[in-house]
Protein backbone atom coordinates (compact mmCIF):
# COMPACT_ATOMS: atom_id res chain seq x y z
CA UNK A 1 0.00 0.00 0.00
CA UNK A 2 3.29 1.89 0.32
CA UNK A 3 3.83 1.92 -2.96
CA UNK A 4 0.24 2.59 -4.37
CA UNK A 5 -0.05 5.95 -2.01
CA UNK A 6 3.69 7.42 -2.98
CA UNK A 7 2.46 6.52 -6.70
CA UNK A 8 -0.83 7.83 -6.13
CA UNK A 9 0.97 10.84 -4.55
CA UNK A 10 3.89 11.71 -6.84
CA UNK A 11 1.75 11.35 -10.04
CA UNK A 12 0.64 14.84 -9.35
CA UNK A 13 4.28 16.18 -9.38
CA UNK A 14 6.29 14.03 -12.27
CA UNK A 15 8.23 16.13 -14.90
CA UNK A 16 7.12 19.24 -11.91
CA UNK A 17 10.41 21.34 -11.00
CA UNK A 18 10.65 21.87 -7.12
CA UNK A 19 10.18 25.95 -7.83
CA UNK A 20 6.65 24.78 -10.11
CA UNK A 21 5.33 22.81 -7.66
CA UNK A 22 5.87 25.49 -4.75
CA UNK A 23 4.33 28.30 -7.16
CA UNK A 24 1.27 25.72 -7.47
CA UNK A 25 1.03 23.61 -4.19
CA UNK A 26 3.01 25.60 -1.59
CA UNK A 27 3.73 22.13 -0.05
CA UNK A 28 2.69 19.11 -2.20
CA UNK A 29 0.87 16.66 0.58
CA UNK A 30 -2.39 15.77 -0.70
CA UNK A 31 -3.66 12.84 -2.99
CA UNK A 32 -5.55 14.64 -5.80
CA UNK A 33 -4.78 13.32 -8.93
CA UNK A 34 -4.08 15.46 -11.91
CA UNK A 35 -0.03 15.82 -13.20
CA UNK A 36 0.35 15.40 -16.95
CA UNK A 37 -1.24 11.80 -16.63
CA UNK A 38 -4.20 14.10 -15.32
CA UNK A 39 -5.29 11.18 -13.25
CA UNK A 40 -8.27 11.23 -10.99
CA UNK A 41 -7.45 11.53 -7.48
CA UNK A 42 -6.04 8.02 -5.53
CA UNK A 43 -5.61 6.85 -9.10
CA UNK A 44 -2.22 5.02 -9.48
CA UNK A 45 0.93 4.47 -12.34
CA UNK A 46 2.67 2.20 -14.42
CA UNK A 47 4.73 1.58 -10.96
CA UNK A 48 1.64 0.05 -9.20
CA UNK A 49 0.22 -1.47 -12.54
CA UNK A 50 3.16 -3.45 -13.47
CA UNK A 51 4.09 -4.41 -9.50
CA UNK A 52 0.96 -5.84 -9.28
CA UNK A 53 0.92 -7.56 -12.57
CA UNK A 54 3.98 -9.13 -11.61
CA UNK A 55 2.45 -10.43 -8.02
CA UNK A 56 -0.45 -12.03 -9.57
CA UNK A 57 2.09 -13.97 -11.89
CA UNK A 58 3.79 -15.31 -8.48
CA UNK A 59 0.39 -15.39 -7.26
CA UNK A 60 -0.96 -17.36 -9.56
CA UNK A 61 2.05 -19.80 -9.96
CA UNK A 62 1.51 -21.17 -6.57
CA UNK A 63 4.97 -19.28 -5.24
CA UNK A 64 7.07 -20.42 -8.19
CA UNK A 65 8.67 -17.34 -10.11
CA UNK A 66 9.65 -17.14 -13.52
CA UNK A 67 10.63 -14.96 -15.89
CA UNK A 68 8.49 -16.24 -18.51
CA UNK A 69 5.41 -15.55 -16.23
CA UNK A 70 6.92 -11.74 -15.56
CA UNK A 71 7.34 -11.10 -19.08
CA UNK A 72 3.81 -12.76 -20.07
CA UNK A 73 2.12 -10.58 -17.26
CA UNK A 74 3.90 -7.59 -18.63
CA UNK A 75 2.99 -8.18 -22.01
CA UNK A 76 -0.71 -8.82 -20.96
CA UNK A 77 -0.76 -5.38 -18.85
CA UNK A 78 1.09 -3.62 -21.74
CA UNK A 79 -2.12 -4.53 -23.94
CA UNK A 80 -4.50 -3.12 -22.05
CA UNK A 81 -3.56 0.27 -22.57
CA UNK A 82 -2.23 1.45 -19.96
CA UNK A 83 -2.30 5.14 -18.32
CA UNK A 84 1.67 5.40 -18.73
CA UNK A 85 4.34 2.83 -20.00
CA UNK A 86 8.37 3.83 -19.84
CA UNK A 87 10.44 3.81 -23.32
CA UNK A 88 12.62 0.81 -22.32
CA UNK A 89 9.91 -1.22 -20.91
CA UNK A 90 7.83 -0.82 -23.74
CA UNK A 91 11.01 -1.91 -26.12
CA UNK A 92 11.78 -4.74 -23.88
CA UNK A 93 8.32 -6.35 -23.66
CA UNK A 94 8.20 -5.79 -27.76
CA UNK A 95 11.29 -7.92 -27.65
CA UNK A 96 9.86 -10.29 -25.68
CA UNK A 97 6.60 -10.26 -27.99
CA UNK A 98 9.13 -10.71 -30.98
CA UNK A 99 11.50 -13.57 -29.50
CA UNK A 100 9.65 -15.30 -26.89
CA UNK A 101 12.65 -14.41 -24.91
CA UNK A 102 12.04 -13.23 -21.36
CA UNK A 103 15.40 -11.21 -21.07
CA UNK A 104 16.67 -7.96 -22.90
CA UNK A 105 20.61 -7.91 -23.53
CA UNK A 106 23.10 -6.23 -21.62
CA UNK A 107 23.57 -2.70 -22.23
CA UNK A 108 24.44 0.48 -20.31
CA UNK A 109 21.38 2.24 -21.45
CA UNK A 110 19.15 0.19 -19.50
CA UNK A 111 20.27 2.09 -16.61
CA UNK A 112 16.45 3.63 -15.88
CA UNK A 113 14.23 2.68 -12.67
CA UNK A 114 11.72 0.22 -14.87
CA UNK A 115 13.31 -2.86 -12.70
CA UNK A 116 13.23 -1.31 -9.76
CA UNK A 117 9.94 0.40 -9.43
CA UNK A 118 8.20 -3.23 -9.97
CA UNK A 119 10.19 -5.31 -7.72
CA UNK A 120 8.30 -5.31 -4.50
CA UNK A 121 6.29 -8.68 -5.16
CA UNK A 122 9.66 -10.28 -5.20
CA UNK A 123 10.85 -9.07 -2.33
CA UNK A 124 7.89 -10.18 -0.30
CA UNK A 125 7.67 -13.45 -1.82
CA UNK A 126 11.32 -14.07 -0.97
CA UNK A 127 11.45 -12.76 2.48
CA UNK A 128 13.64 -15.03 4.89
CA UNK A 129 15.12 -17.03 1.34
CA UNK A 130 18.97 -17.44 1.01
CA UNK A 131 19.94 -14.25 -0.31
CA UNK A 132 21.46 -15.53 -3.58
CA UNK A 133 18.26 -16.75 -4.64
CA UNK A 134 16.43 -13.31 -3.87
CA UNK A 135 19.07 -12.08 -6.00
CA UNK A 136 17.89 -14.75 -8.66
CA UNK A 137 14.00 -13.72 -8.60
CA UNK A 138 15.03 -9.80 -8.66
CA UNK A 139 17.26 -9.81 -11.97
CA UNK A 140 14.83 -12.21 -13.65
CA UNK A 141 12.39 -9.85 -13.31
CA UNK A 142 14.39 -6.75 -13.90
CA UNK A 143 15.76 -8.42 -17.13
CA UNK A 144 12.98 -8.62 -19.28
CA UNK A 145 13.33 -4.86 -19.67
CA UNK A 146 16.52 -3.48 -18.06
CA UNK A 147 19.46 -5.95 -18.56
CA UNK A 148 22.21 -3.34 -16.90
CA UNK A 149 24.49 -3.66 -13.25
CA UNK A 150 23.96 -0.38 -12.64
CA UNK A 151 20.22 -0.94 -12.57
CA UNK A 152 20.69 -4.37 -11.17
CA UNK A 153 22.59 -2.41 -8.08
CA UNK A 154 19.88 -0.44 -7.47
CA UNK A 155 17.27 -2.96 -7.86
CA UNK A 156 18.75 -5.34 -5.35
CA UNK A 157 19.22 -2.60 -2.66
CA UNK A 158 15.71 -1.85 -2.68
CA UNK A 159 14.68 -5.49 -1.86
CA UNK A 160 17.74 -5.70 0.95
CA UNK A 161 15.92 -2.56 2.45
CA UNK A 162 12.26 -3.51 2.28
CA UNK A 163 13.38 -7.36 3.63
CA UNK A 164 15.34 -5.60 6.62
CA UNK A 165 12.53 -3.47 7.77
CA UNK A 166 10.57 -6.23 7.26
CA UNK A 167 12.54 -8.62 9.55
CA UNK A 168 12.38 -5.83 12.46
CA UNK A 169 9.97 -6.94 15.41
CA UNK A 170 8.86 -3.06 16.35
CA UNK A 171 7.32 -1.13 13.01
CA UNK A 172 9.47 2.29 13.15
CA UNK A 173 12.83 1.29 15.09
CA UNK A 174 14.73 0.00 12.31
CA UNK A 175 17.50 2.68 11.47
CA UNK A 176 18.14 1.78 7.63
CA UNK A 177 21.27 4.49 7.50
CA UNK A 178 24.47 1.64 7.71
CA UNK A 179 22.72 -0.23 4.89
CA UNK A 180 22.41 2.59 2.43
CA UNK A 181 26.19 3.69 3.99
CA UNK A 182 27.29 0.09 3.08
CA UNK A 183 26.09 0.03 0.08
CA UNK A 184 26.68 3.57 -1.54
CA UNK A 185 31.04 2.15 -0.38
CA UNK A 186 30.88 -0.18 -2.75
CA UNK A 187 28.51 2.27 -5.21
CA UNK A 188 29.51 5.65 -4.63
CA UNK A 189 27.61 7.44 -7.19
CA UNK A 190 24.09 6.14 -5.42
CA UNK A 191 25.74 8.10 -1.76
CA UNK A 192 23.25 10.57 -0.55
CA UNK A 193 26.16 12.60 0.13
CA UNK A 194 26.15 15.65 -1.65
CA UNK A 195 24.03 18.10 -3.21
CA UNK A 196 20.24 17.78 -2.85
CA UNK A 197 18.76 15.69 -5.57
CA UNK A 198 16.38 17.67 -6.60
CA UNK A 199 14.20 16.99 -10.30
CA UNK A 200 15.72 13.47 -10.10
CA UNK A 201 14.92 11.82 -13.78
CA UNK A 202 14.83 8.30 -14.34
CA UNK A 203 18.43 7.45 -14.05
CA UNK A 204 18.26 5.06 -11.65
CA UNK A 205 20.97 6.83 -9.78
CA UNK A 206 19.33 10.15 -9.79
CA UNK A 207 16.01 8.24 -8.55
CA UNK A 208 17.39 6.37 -5.96
CA UNK A 209 19.62 9.18 -4.30
CA UNK A 210 16.42 11.37 -4.15
CA UNK A 211 14.92 8.13 -2.34
CA UNK A 212 17.57 7.99 -0.23
CA UNK A 213 18.39 11.58 1.19
CA UNK A 214 14.34 11.53 1.74
CA UNK A 215 14.32 8.34 3.52
CA UNK A 216 17.88 9.61 5.75
CA UNK A 217 16.35 12.99 6.45
CA UNK A 218 12.60 11.94 7.82
CA UNK A 219 11.51 10.64 10.53
CA UNK A 220 8.11 8.67 9.26
CA UNK A 221 6.25 7.19 6.59
CA UNK A 222 4.32 10.75 5.99
CA UNK A 223 7.32 13.11 6.35
CA UNK A 224 9.21 10.97 4.21
CA UNK A 225 6.90 10.75 1.05
CA UNK A 226 6.33 14.29 1.23
CA UNK A 227 9.95 15.08 0.94
CA UNK A 228 10.86 13.24 -1.92
CA UNK A 229 7.49 14.21 -4.00
CA UNK A 230 7.74 17.50 -4.00
CA UNK A 231 11.67 16.91 -5.71
CA UNK A 232 9.62 16.23 -8.42
CA UNK A 233 11.27 14.86 -11.44
CA UNK A 234 10.00 11.43 -11.71
CA UNK A 235 8.41 11.88 -8.44
CA UNK A 236 5.93 9.06 -9.03
CA UNK A 237 8.95 6.40 -8.99
CA UNK A 238 10.75 7.96 -6.35
CA UNK A 239 7.01 8.29 -4.33
CA UNK A 240 6.61 4.26 -5.01
CA UNK A 241 10.17 3.23 -3.89
CA UNK A 242 10.00 5.42 -1.01
CA UNK A 243 6.65 4.07 -0.07
CA UNK A 244 7.75 0.52 -0.49
CA UNK A 245 10.59 1.26 1.83
CA UNK A 246 8.65 3.38 4.58
CA UNK A 247 5.63 0.84 4.24
CA UNK A 248 8.00 -2.06 5.37
CA UNK A 249 9.59 0.34 7.92
CA UNK A 250 6.47 2.22 9.59
CA UNK A 251 3.63 -0.69 8.70
CA UNK A 252 0.30 0.13 7.98
CA UNK A 253 -0.40 2.26 10.78
CA UNK A 254 1.70 4.71 10.00
CA UNK A 255 0.12 5.95 6.85
CA UNK A 256 -2.11 8.90 6.92
CA UNK A 257 -6.08 7.92 6.92
CA UNK A 258 -6.17 11.11 4.43
CA UNK A 259 -4.41 9.24 1.97
CA UNK A 260 -5.49 5.39 2.25
CA UNK A 261 -9.23 6.68 1.93
CA UNK A 262 -7.90 8.53 -1.01
CA UNK A 263 -6.35 5.86 -2.77
CA UNK A 264 -8.67 3.96 -5.61
CA UNK A 265 -10.87 1.23 -3.79
CA UNK A 266 -10.09 -1.68 -6.46
CA UNK A 267 -6.32 -0.56 -6.04
CA UNK A 268 -6.28 -0.41 -2.18
CA UNK A 269 -7.70 -3.94 -1.79
CA UNK A 270 -5.63 -5.64 -4.24
CA UNK A 271 -2.41 -4.08 -2.47
CA UNK A 272 -3.89 -5.89 0.60
CA UNK A 273 -4.72 -9.04 -0.61
CA UNK A 274 -1.58 -9.28 -2.73
CA UNK A 275 1.06 -8.29 -0.09
CA UNK A 276 -0.34 -11.13 2.11
CA UNK A 277 -0.97 -13.62 -0.32
CA UNK A 278 2.83 -13.38 -1.10
CA UNK A 279 4.28 -12.95 1.86
CA UNK A 280 2.13 -16.21 2.62
CA UNK A 281 4.88 -18.21 0.07
CA UNK A 282 8.38 -16.41 1.52
CA UNK A 283 10.13 -18.77 3.70
CA UNK A 284 10.55 -16.33 6.50
CA UNK A 285 6.66 -17.45 7.69
CA UNK A 286 7.00 -20.76 6.56
CA UNK A 287 6.37 -20.64 2.66
CA UNK A 288 8.19 -22.22 -0.06
CA UNK A 289 8.95 -19.52 -2.98
CA UNK A 290 10.31 -21.21 -5.68
CA UNK A 291 12.88 -19.77 -8.45
CA UNK A 292 13.07 -21.12 -11.69
CA UNK A 293 15.21 -19.87 -14.64
CA UNK A 294 12.99 -19.45 -17.49
MG1 LIG B 1 4.67 5.89 -13.21
MG1 LIG C 1 7.68 7.65 -13.13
Amino acid sequence: MGLAIGDALGATTEFLTPREIKAQFGVHKDIVGGGWLHLKPGHVTDDTEMSLALGRAIHEHGGIFSAQAAAEAFSTWMSRKPVDIGHTVRRGISAYRRTGLPFVADNPMNAGNGGAMRVLPVALATLGAPWDQVLRAIRLQAHVTHTCRLADAGTEIVVALIQTALRTATPGTNDLTPLVEIFSTDWPEFSPNGKPETNPSGFIVHTLRAVFQALLLSEGFETGLINVVNRGGDADTTGAILGMILGATHGTTAIPKRWIKKLNPVTRSACIEQAHALLGFSPAIGGTHRTLTL
